[in-house]
């Protein structure tokens, strides 16, 4: 039962509807069918006993002669009669003693005679009842009488099967026409209940509709009937809400995804250049090389670092700087592909990243591409800045793959660059990993190796070339390490630089030089003494004071310092550096320029600097004098010296051959391993002993 109120309760509407109708319209009929049926039976079987009942009174009144004169023959006749009555089975007329005195049966094989056989006893009864009734027939009694004298009893029986034919009649009439009303009024039904449902049909279909599409703009059609119209405009109510909240939704997701679109945008956008920036830059990176992996690819990585960048930011200002800095992305970005990465990944820091490169060689060419652009002026306000750059590359999978060590072989790269001379582009190298892991124990031990006394100085006498009299040394300082041994000045000078240590370490210097020379003085010696001044000291405001604190405290007059500067230092000095230079030079120290000629300065330019001698690089010294290129230079430099009043110092004289090409030439003062290499004081000192002795016994 549960099953089926569950099945029904399955079914659709309109289904349940069609059957209540068929159940509840079928089931009426069948009721009205039935109940008309009764109404029949009755009334057939009231008008069959009203019948056999006249016929039994009519014929015991014409038996009542023939009863009477015991006429067996008459009365025969009279009962045959009933022949002409279709409904009467049989009739019996008993004589008063019960005896059967004359009968009529239509049919003798009918059993129901059988029933007027069982009358006599009735006939005996003077109170049984006139009319007995079953299901098989009627049966009717009469006396047979003459006044008060019963001559017997007549019983008449008829059989009701006519009435049962004339409802089966009925019924095989009716049927037909009850179960064609019955399909007419279900089709009509299925057309009405199709009218009725749909509303409500239509309801479920936008709802249907809707939950599949997501579209709360639809609507259902309101019926004009009270109830689905109710309904519906409840449902179109309900859905004006959720549209309503949807809007306010969607507005409120799109103002959220709006900010962080922008939050993103400003986490990877640099807003001066309109690059992306660092953030950018290394996701990028991160997502390139997880492809490159994938795809077997080559990817190249560059680091480009401004050279004097900071200088124009600090005389020309920030709004200049910064139109710089836009320029030179244009710039950059003029020599690169479509899909390659170009970020402004620091100060004046730029990154680019080449993208599925089939070769190494790429990397050159585009790094060459970048200096060509911005070798040429850029104007700003009137102004014309050279800009050059230091580029350092690194490719995956050649150097690294991992990001991490890629991003930092680049900036080693471009650490080299930058030292071996700026405005060049260097590709990363393992050895300059070794070197940056050196740098990087060098850097920790540099700190204390002042306090633990690991510095040394060694001289390196400077000979007059007309004389060949040893007129002056220059201090070279030596770091004897604990584990290193013996370590060059070349490797460590540049760590303490980008520390810091050179200051302490260029004070320690120059004190020691000075008490040596003190010493050497107060032998009867007068020397000059060299001493090497590094960028970052020069950027010291206190140098000036503290250089003739020294002077004073050891007791050296100023003019036997000699300082060498390089010309990059010239080249980036502030007014704040030249004011110092001055200070230097009025107080009576003698500044030089060291490795003259490995810079970019003019001579010209050099006339706004209180120089007062030149020392020309080594590299030029070395092909002298067969070498045409070196002598000519060589030659110049000395004659242009000459003209500003310059002393000229060469360095690194190793043959005989130079020192006299040298000083065929005009060239002052000569310093280098033919002379003597550097080494320590007391050797400087023997040999100072050793050269008098000799001009005592020349004398
Ligand atoms: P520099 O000032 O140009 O020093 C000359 C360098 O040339 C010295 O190297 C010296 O040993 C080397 N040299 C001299 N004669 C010859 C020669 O005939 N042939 C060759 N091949 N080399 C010769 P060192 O001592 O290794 O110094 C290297 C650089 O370290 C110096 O170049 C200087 O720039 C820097 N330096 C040395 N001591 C100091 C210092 O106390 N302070 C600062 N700031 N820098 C220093
Ligand atoms: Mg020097
Ligand atoms: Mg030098």
């Amino acid at each position: 039962m549960e099953q089926l109120i569950e099945w029904i309760n399955r079914q659709a509407l309109s289904t349940k509807l069609k059957w209540t109708y068929l159940v509840t319209s079928g089931g009426v009929m069948i009721l009205s069918t039935l109940f008309l049926i009764g109404i029949q039976l009755y009334f057939f079987t009231a008008a069959l006993i009203r019948q056999t009942q006249s016929q039994a009174t009519m014929v015991g009144e014409n038996l009542t002669a023939a009863m009477a004169f015991a006429d067996a023959d008459a009365a025969g006749d009279i009962l045959s009669a009933l022949r002409l009555a279709p409904d009467v089975q049989s009739a019996v007329a008993y004589d008063v003693k019960g005896h059967a005195f004359v009968s009529f049966k239509r049919d003798q094989n009918n059993p129901a005679a059988a029933l007027a056989a069982a009358a006599p006893a009735a006939a005996r009864d003077p109170h049984a009842g006139d009319m007995v009734m079953d299901y098989r027939g009627i049966k009717v009694t009469r006396r047979i009488q003459v006044g008060n004298r019963v001559l017997g009893t007549l019983v008449v029986q008829s059989s009701v099967k006519s009435v049962y034919r004339q409802l089966a009649l009925y019924l095989v009439l009716a049927l037909p026409v009850m179960l064609a009303l019955l399909s007419l009024s279900y089709f009509a039904l299925s057309r009405l209940q199709r009218f009725f449902t749909a509303p409500i049909l239509a309801l479920s279909a936008v709802s249907e509709q809707i939950s599949r599409q997501g579209d709360y703009s639809l609507r259902a059609q309101v019926s004009p009937a009270a109830d689905v119209g109710l309904l519906a405009r409840t449902f179109n109510g309900m859905l004006d809400r959720i549209q309503n909240r949807e809007r306010e939704l969607e507005a409120e997701i799109n103002e959220r995804k709006r900010i962080e679109i922008k939050l993103d945008r400003l986490a990877h956008f640099d807003p001066v250049t309109q690059l992306n920036n660092r953030h950018f830059f290394n996701e990028r990176l991160e997502a390139v090389i997880a492809r490159a992996r994938k795809f077997d690819e080559r990817t190249i990585l560059m680091f480009i670092d401004l050279d004097n960048f900071k200088t124009v930011n600090d005389t020309l200002g920030h709004d200049i700087g910064d139109e710089l800095l836009r320029l030179v992305s244009r710039r950059l970005a003029e020599t690169l592909r479509f899909g390659d990465v170009l970020s402004r990944i620091g100060g004046d820091e730029f990154g680019i990243i080449l993208e599925n490169v089939s070769q190494g060689g790429v990397a050159s060419m585009i790094a060459e591409k970048c200096l060509a652009k911005l070798a040429d002026p850029i104007h700003i306000h009137g102004h014309d800045i050279h800009i050059g750059a230091s580029i350092g590359i690194s490719v995956y999978p050649d150097d690294a793959t991992d990001m991490h060590a890629l991003l930092k072989y680049a900036d080693t790269a471009m650490y080299y660059a930058k030292n071996g001379g700026k405005n060049a582009w260097r590709m990363f190298t393992p050895s300059m990993r070794d070197d940056a892991h050196k740098r990087f124990k060098l850097d920790n031990n540099l700190r204390r190796a002042l306090e633990r006394n690991e510095f040394v100085l060694h001289y390196q006498p400077q000979v007059d070339l007309k004389s060949g009299d040893i007129v002056g040394v220059e201090a070279l300082i030596r770091w004897v390490h604990p584990q290193l041994g013996m370590v060059s000045p070349s490797d460590f000078i540049p760590i303490a630089e980008d520390t810091g240590v050179i200051v302490p370490i260029g004070e320690w210097v120059l004190r020691e030089a000075c008490r040596d020379l003190k010493r050497w003085h107060e032998q009867g010696f007068p020397l000059h003494m060299a001493v090497n001044l590094s960028g970052r000291q020069l950027k010291e405001s206190g140098l000036v004071a503290a250089v003739l604190a020294t002077l004073r405290e050891v007791g050296v007059e100023p003019r036997w310092l000699e300082l060498e500067l390089t010309e990059s230092m010239l080249m980036d000095a502030s007014t704040d550096i030249l004011d110092r230079l001055h200070a230097l030079t009025d107080a009576g120290i003698q500044l030089a320029i060291d490795d003259f000629g490995t810079g970019y300065s003019s001579m010209s330019y050099l006339k706004t600097f209180p120089v007062r001698a030149l020392k020309v690089d080594r590299s030029f010294v070395r092909g002298l004098p067969q070498n045409p290129e070196d002598a000519a230079i060589t030659r110049a430099i000395i004659a242009m010296a000459r003209s500003l009043r310059m002393e000229i110092v060469a360095e690194g004289i190793e043959t005989q051959e130079q020192s006299d090409f040298l000083r065929a030439n005009g060239c002052d003062k000569s310093q280098g391993y033919l002379y003597g290499r550097p080494c320590p004081a007391a050797q400087i000192g023997q040999m100072l002993a050793q050269a008098r002795t000799r001009a005592c016994i020349v004398d």
